[in-house]
């Protein structure tokens, strides 16, 4: 394959938006602020990449020490254990206060709240209330 056929087949991957874009023509976008979808860049080739550990890893060279290391890792990855207490923490308990602006009720994460008396709510901290 030539340079050229290959220019014309990476071409053909981009839609036409993208081909006037790379052209310089495509009409000038407003700004969107805020709300609304936007287009993520970098989606293509995201299913493209392949896992060259196997690859790297066989072409590495280590040293004696370097190799004893790893046979010591691997073996204690055989006889070592999943931490035991993992996933055995119960969920947080949220404490019920009440706004001390506008005297709404929230159930809230105890750790946010210092003094349950004078508990602020975020819409009257923001000033959105
Ligand atoms: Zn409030």
């Amino acid at each position: 394959m030539d340079k050229k056929e290959k220019i014309m087949e990476l071409l053909s991957q981009l839609s036409e938006q993208e081909l006037k874009e790379v052209l310089g023509n495509a009409p000038s976008k407003k700004r969107r602020r805020g709300k609304g979808k936007r287009k993520s860049r970098n989606t293509k080739n995201v299913n493209d990449s392949t896992n060259k550990f196997e690859e790297i890893y066989s072409s590495l060279k280590f040293s004696d020490s370097e190799l004893a290391e790893l046979k010591a890792a691997e073996e204690t990855d055989k006889t070592s254990k999943l931490n035991p207490l993992r996933g055995g923490r119960s969920p947080v308990k949220k404490v019920k206060v009440r706004c001390d602006k506008c005297s709404n009720k929230f159930k809230v994460v105890p750790s946010l709240v210092q003094n349950a008396a004078r508990w602020t709510c975020n819409d009257c901290l923001t000033g959105r209330r």
